[in-house]
């Protein structure tokens, strides 16, 4: 698609809810009539399992087999997408992206070859979403090379928002050096419980002062075992608890996304007005 926008799911911390975010929120767009691609840039294959694969490490073609015939400069696989049924597309991994990761240091441009290999896909696509490994390693930078934007699912607690400087210096080093035009969505908070104060204050801190230079989602994905449920029966909260609240909560989520592609584009479009 002309407007094709690759968003990277991305958080160094382990288990905050980026690869639950990238299935709910892929299959919340394709649920509102877009075209989706779901990339699984982590060798734990989570979204890969999360979306119905029993055994991505059994599979022929996958995201690495994808890489790879980026650095040998040959014709890439064309059977590497699933189609789930509930009308999304999924690029899969499995360990051996472990392998690639690690011989990508001394390949050229190894910042560039996530993009690459997926730059031609856009044409068919309105979001590609990347869901990354909890590291900020070289296949984050991969996708954050590769990305338009980025999405960082956080836990309201006192270690988790720490870790979030971490990330927004690297994600600023990657904007200067070498993707400019990256933007972040916004921070998203995940399983969030609002019987506790402790979480209620750092959401309150944060909207206060983070809040006031990035974006923190209006959406909270409450915390609830539907949500943990559904990566062992794979399928979105959207089919396993359509009316519960991490559902709202993920609808909403793809309203608020789907804004910030409208605001954007009327933005770039006054800034030529002018
Ligand atoms: P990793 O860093 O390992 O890739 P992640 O950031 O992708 O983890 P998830 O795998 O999405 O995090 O979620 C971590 C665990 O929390 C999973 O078991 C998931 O099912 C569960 N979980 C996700 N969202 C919720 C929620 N809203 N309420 C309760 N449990 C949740
Ligand atoms: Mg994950």
């Amino acid at each position: 698609m002309e407007n094709c926008k690759v968003i990277a799911i991305t958080n160094q911390k382990g288990g905050v809810g980026k690869t639950t975010t990238a299935v709910n929120l892929g299959v919340g767009l394709a649920d509102s009539g877009k075209k989706v691609l779901l990339v699984d840039a982590d060798p734990q294959g989570s979204l890969t399992v999360s979306l119905g694969v029993k055994n991505p490490d059994e599979l022929d073609v996958s995201l690495s087999s994808l890489m790879q015939s980026v650095i040998d400069d040959e014709q890439p696989p064309s059977d590497a997408i699933i189609t789930h049924p509930e009308g999304v597309d999924l690029l899969p991994s499995n360990i051996e992206l472990s392998g690639m990761e690690t011989g990508l240091f001394n390949v050229m441009s190894r910042e560039y070859v996530l993009k690459n290999a997926i730059d031609g896909m856009k044409k068919n696509y309105d979001y590609i979403l990347i869901d990354c490994m909890p590291s900020l390693g070289m296949m984050t930078i991969n996708a954050l090379v590769a990305a338009d934007s980025a999405i960082i699912p956080s836990q309201p607690s006192f270690l988790s928002t720490k870790g979030l400087n971490l990330l927004l210096h690297s994600i600023n080093k990657i904007k200067r050096s070498i993707n400019p035009n990256l933007k972040i969505d916004g921070i998203l908070f995940t399983m969030v419980d609002n019987r506790t104060n402790n979480a209620k204050d750092i959401i309150g801190a944060m909207r206060d002062t983070v809040g006031q230079n990035i974006r923190v989602f209006d959406t909270e994905i409450p915390h609830s075992v539907r949500a943990a449920e559904c990566s062992v029966t794979g399928e979105s909260i959207f089919t396993h608890d359509k009316g519960g609240k991490v559902a709202a909560a993920y609808e909403a989520l793809t309203k608020e996304v789907e804004s910030i592609e409208r605001t954007s584009q009327n933005r770039s479009r006054s800034d030529w007005v002018r």
